[in-house]
């Protein structure tokens, strides 16, 4: 069996070959979206055995490179895997609460993996294997080739290879940045920002990006003294940005803000102008409203009004496309270029998505999540959360029968067009992200999955509970109402900008087209070996319903 080591320099495949390794599943990818599929599968599949590969020597995909100063955007207490809490705001019986200020660091998020991965290894049903490299043949043949010693070890899978499709490419994983840099240009990834601001050693700082990577970017140097002055922003897009605390609004209740969310697709009659009635209303923001046209690009990056009224007190903004070049006196782009001496200047890389996806998020009209022998995670069936939608996933596996087509129709994520980073594919998302809620509700024990899974932002116990929940889905604030009015929009064209359903035309599957299985976990031999998930202390019971993701469920 592969060995876990702290190397991670690839080395030529010596095809030194091991004894094949045995499981149920094969999972590529320890990111959150791997963790939370195995999570779920775990915890609902008594049997099931796994392995799990990665690249990176740790559990956690990008986060275990992230940036020092980087925090996840929005509260923690939905963030990770269901049956482990990572926010540190919680309520008498230990249920994390939605707090707009809990929001863990990127360390901290990777310690909360290691602990997730030491869950599953307690499991005695997962083996976790770093530091390798899954291939697969034209035959479909499965490898793992350990990066360090090159050894090559087969991998034999009783039901499924699970694989995460999206492409996250992030500074400090890349060699360089993707131009030409003059020798004597220092241009550092964003992660190297914190030591050399400390160094002391710059009168300039030029930071190249404007999405969450570059916003974090100009905070912490703004937060540690540097004067605006001495900054030159990069833009090549003009990004909307989600204001944390213009939407989630002190002193108001969740419920009245999510309504905030749907009182204004009562009235639009385009997506453009929903956007720009939530700008009116604080819930959205942009750098420059007054001399810059209406912005078309967004992808979910969530700060604080604070914030961006500090964003705004940078002058030297470029925007002349992307960089193509840096010499020792000049910033190249692609629409014209700035002097500037790279004697005392820090450039700083904070280019995500090269490619113009989001979050390396791109699939076409016909990707399916379920194959046959195989499972392809990364799809958002829910609104940026790729941890409640691979628990879904893993729900929809263990729970119905092998049949792809069925598994399938339950599930409505952006594709195509609609896949891409833009104010439209935000409401495509929660259009979706309400389909597949109705869908699942044709069949009702999947609403107590949904109701009590953490992950899940909306789920009652990060919210006060069952009541609060009634009270905000048919009380004064008609969320389900104004959510059913939302979809039903949406389906009769109701915003010119949207004629074909965000690509989500097709109706729910009709009830007695749901066949779940008999018994779960199949394999009876492993289930006498097998160890409860999740330990004991973490199996906490939960009770209660769910909000704006199960207002076609609970009508
Ligand atoms: C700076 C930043 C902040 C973010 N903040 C948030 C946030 O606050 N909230 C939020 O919901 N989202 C956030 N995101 C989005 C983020 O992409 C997701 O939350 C999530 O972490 C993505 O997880 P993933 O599993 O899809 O991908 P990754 O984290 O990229 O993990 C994929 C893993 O698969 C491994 N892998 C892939 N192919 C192979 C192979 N062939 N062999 C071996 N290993 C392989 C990789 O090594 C990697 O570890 C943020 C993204 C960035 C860049």
């Amino acid at each position: 069996m592969c060995q876990v080591t702290e190397e991670t320099a690839p080395v030529t495949k010596v095809m030194h070959e091991s004894a094949p390794l045995e499981a149920d599943y094969l999972v590529i990818g320890m990111g959150t979206a791997g963790m939370s599929f195995v999570d779920t599968l775990l915890t609902l599949d008594a049997a099931a055995t796994v392995i799990m590969v990665d690249r990176n020597s740790r559990p956690g995909g990008h986060w275990t490179t992230a940036y020092p100063f980087v925090r996840l955007h929005q509260p923690s207490c939905n963030y990770g895997v269901n049956s482990l809490p990572l926010g540190k705001v919680r309520n008498s019986k230990g249920d994390e609460k939605f707090d707009i200020h809990d929001r863990a660091t990127g360390r901290e998020v990777a310690q909360y993996y290691e602990r997730v991965a030491d869950h599953f290894r307690q499991s005695g049903r997962v083996q976790l294997i770093f530091n390798s490299e899954h291939e697969e043949s034209d035959d479909g043949d499965h490898t793992i080739t350990n990066l360090s010693t090159g050894e090559v070890t087969a991998v034999s899978i009783g039901r499924k290879v699970v694989k995460i499709h999206t492409n996250l490419l992030v500074p400090s994983m890349r060699d360089g940045p993707p131009f030409d840099v003059h020798p004597a240009a220092k241009v550092v990834p964003v992660n190297d920002l914190p030591t050399q601001v400390k160094s002391g050693k710059y009168g300039k700082y030029v930071v190249i990006g404007a999405g969450k990577t570059g916003l974090d970017s100009i905070t912490h140097l703004l937060q540690n003294g540097v004067d605006q002055s001495k900054i030159t922003w990069v833009i090549s897009r003009d990004v909307w940005y989600f204001l944390r605390d213009g939407y989630i609004r002190e002193g108001k209740s969740y419920w009245q803000n999510a309504s905030r969310l749907f009182t204004p697709l009562g009235k639009a009659s385009t997506i453009k102008d929903a956007f720009l009635a939530y700008e009116k209303d604080g819930i959205m923001g942009r750098l420059d409203p007054i001399n810059r046209p209406f912005p078309e690009v967004f992808k979910g990056a969530t700060i604080d009004t604070s914030e961006l009224e500090g964003f705004r007190t940078v002058k030297n903004v470029v925007r002349m496309g992307r960089v193509t070049s840096i010499t020792n006196n000049s910033i190249n782009l692609e629409q014209g270029s700035i002097q500037l001496s790279a004697t005392d200047t820090l450039f700083v890389d904070c280019m995500a998505d090269l490619d113009g996806s989001f979050y390396g998020y791109d699939f076409d009209e016909k990707f399916q999540v379920f194959e046959p022998g195989r499972i392809n995670l990364g799809p958002l069936c829910t609104v940026f959360n790729p941890s409640f939608s691979s628990a879904i996933i893993a729900y929809i596996e263990t729970t119905f029968v092998e049949d792809d087509g069925m598994k399938n129709s339950l599930l409505y994520f952006p594709r195509g067009k609609h896949a891409t980073p833009t104010p439209s594919a935000f409401f495509g998302m929660l259009f979706a992200q309400m389909k597949t809620i109705e869908a699942l509700g044709k069949y009702p024990p999947a609403m107590k999955f949904v109701l009590n899974s953490r992950t899940n932002a909306d789920a009652p116990l990060h919210h006060g509970g069952t009541i609060k929940f009634l009270w905000g889905m048919f009380g004064p604030h008609q969320i389900a109402k104004k959510g059913n009015a939302f979809a039903k929009k949406v389906e009769k064209g109701g915003f010119a900008d949207v004629q074909d359903c965000f690509g989500h035309g097709r109706p729910v599957p009709e009830a007695d087209a749901l066949k779940a299985k008999k018994n779960k976990g199949g394999n009876n031999k492993s289930k006498k070996m097998a160890v409860s998930y999740p330990p004991k202390a973490e199996a906490k019971k939960r009770i209660g319903f769910n909000c704006c993701t199960t207002i076609n469920a609970v009508q």
